[in-house]
């Protein structure tokens, strides 16, 4: 077959929202000094790396893994004090969650909703399952969540499903927990309250899954410092979850992912440390950009800075800081909210030098 054909096969037989759809796009980072993922930038102590290993000699590969994963979710259950009436169910990262909420609710003209900006990935899976994605500007001076034009759009399109990241990717944001309430009550379907950050910002709501019957509450493991396990989890009253959970593929989580988060939740208080030295590294670079003129520097309670260059364009500024050997992640967009904007995900002491250092050259 030539590629003439291949060509027009796919135009017969691809569906056009995937044709239109670019694959996520994750860039070459080689040689660079990488602050652009939101990972947690440390290793383990040699000991805790030996018992870690110790713990996966005898996993059983021949074997398929548990698909419910019984000894990992115990393990969640007592980590994050998951109260008694809310089930839980796992995904190979929380992204695979998102995919298969989104997937039980789809149908034809329903809406998945979000702010703009919010996680990139709930526009490529709402696209991806067929849905209708609409998404609600947040304000440009605080990039913070517009109350009245969130609950008019709710009542505009009646969303299947409504994602909320708390705190926002990538502004850093913590939406107002008032309003994030009004939205939960207002919405006709679910509301997805997206906690990726929880290690960082401490603040949850999952004590209010007992209070609205259409929240569910998505968690990872992957920015506590886990982003190589992929292991995501999705808390919401037993009815959701069960419903849900039919989407799941059986052996979704692998046995070495299993056996390993269980071993990490052991040591959580290892990752406890890692993440409270980050927010103090995340303030200490907060002030140290924000005495810097040409950059407007926004209050993160994550793991990253968003700002904004204000005297040269914010594609240069990445650019020269790449040249310089640190690879951040370029938000621009014209004239949208993001105009100008970059994202620094916060690392280690001596790699957030680095990246100061490249940024004030490169302003
Ligand atoms: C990183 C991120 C995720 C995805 O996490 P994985 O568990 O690694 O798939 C989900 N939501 C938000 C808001 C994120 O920033």
């Amino acid at each position: 077959m030539n590629d003439n054909a291949i060509t027009s096969m796919i135009d017969d037989w691809i569906r056009p929202e995937i044709r239109d759809l670019s694959a996520y796009h994750v860039p070459d980072s080689s040689g660079l000094i990488k602050l652009d993922a939101m990972e947690n930038p440390y290793t383990w102590p040699t000991q805790l790396t030996d018992n870690w290993l110790a713990s996966l000699r005898d996993a059983p590969l021949n074997r398929y893994p548990d698909p419910t994963a019984k000894s990992l979710k115990i393990a969640l259950r007592e980590t994050f004090s998951i109260p008694d009436g809310v089930e839980l169910m796992l995904g190979n990262g929380s992204d695979e969650l998102i995919q298969m909420i989104a997937m039980a609710v789809s149908a034809p003209s329903r809406t998945l909703l979000a702010t703009y900006p919010s996680f990139s990935m709930y526009r490529i899976i709402a696209t991806m399952a067929g849905l209708d994605y609409r998404e609600v500007p947040l304000n440009v001076d605080e990039l913070d969540i517009q109350r009245d034009l969130m609950l008019a759009s709710i009542a505009q399109h009646k969303p299947a499903i409504v994602f909320l990241d708390y705190p926002n990717n990538p502004s850093g944001k913590l939406f107002d927990q008032e309003t994030i309430c009004e939205i939960i009550e207002t919405a006709p379907g679910l509301v997805v309250v997206d906690e990726a950050y929880y290690s960082f910002a401490k603040r949850s709501f999952i004590p209010q899954i007992a209070r609205y019957s259409n929240l569910l509450v998505l968690r990872t493991l992957s920015k506590m410092g886990l982003a190589g396990l992929r292991l995501g989890f999705l808390l919401g009253r037993p009815d959701w979850i069960e419903q849900i959970n039919k989407i799941r593929l059986p052996y979704n989580i692998n046995i070495l992912a299993q056996l390993s988060a269980t071993f990490a939740l052991k040591h959580y208080d290892v990752f406890c440390q890692q993440t409270d030295k980050i927010c103090q590294d995340r303030d200490n670079l907060y002030r140290e950009m924000s005495v810097l003129g040409g950059v407007q520097v926004y209050h993160s309670d994550a793991n990253f800075l968003l700002f904004r260059v204000t005297s040269r364009s914010g594609n240069e500024v990445f650019e020269a800081i790449r040249q310089q050997g640190v690879l951040i992640k370029n938000l621009h967009s014209d004239n949208s909210v993001l105009s100008d904007c970059l994202r620094v995900t916060v690392g280690r002491a001596d790699e957030n030098a680095s990246f100061l250092a490249a940024l004030k050259s490169a302003l």
